[in-house]
């Protein structure tokens, strides 16, 4: 019984699954967009914090799918949520830039480095 396990264990190649918030690409798209458009620190940890205010106003809708697949169903907006999303998002980016939640000397690194 051991052994007939242990076939079936080698036959099959062992599935991943993972979690994935299904409006991770629409948020970052929007956020990338806007925050290109605004005259604001555009280093990664102002877009992450711009992105996590977004998320946690309730844009998460996660799904469970296989590692490396493709989401086959992506939730669709209607123009009403899009426009209610971009509010958000404007409102979002409103407080990371006039309370960029990291210290001068990160905005030194990043100004060095192309970003802040
Ligand atoms: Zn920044």
């Amino acid at each position: 019984m051991a052994e007939n396990q242990g076939n079936a264990a080698a036959r099959k190649r062992p599935v991943h699954y993972q979690l994935v918030n299904a409006y991770d690409e629409l948020v970052q798209n929007a956020v990338r967009d806007v925050m290109a458009k605004t005259e604001m620190c555009q280093c990664e940890k102002c877009f992450l914090d711009i992105c996590a205010i977004v998320f946690n106003q309730g844009y998460t809708h996660f799904v469970n799918t296989r590692e490396g697949q493709l989401l086959k169903k992506i939730p669709s907006m209607n123009l009403g949520n899009q426009v209610e999303m971009m509010v958000q998002v404007m409102h979002a980016l409103k407080l990371v830039k006039n309370f960029p939640h990291h210290d001068a000397d990160d905005a030194v690194d990043a100004a060095e480095a192309g970003g802040c």
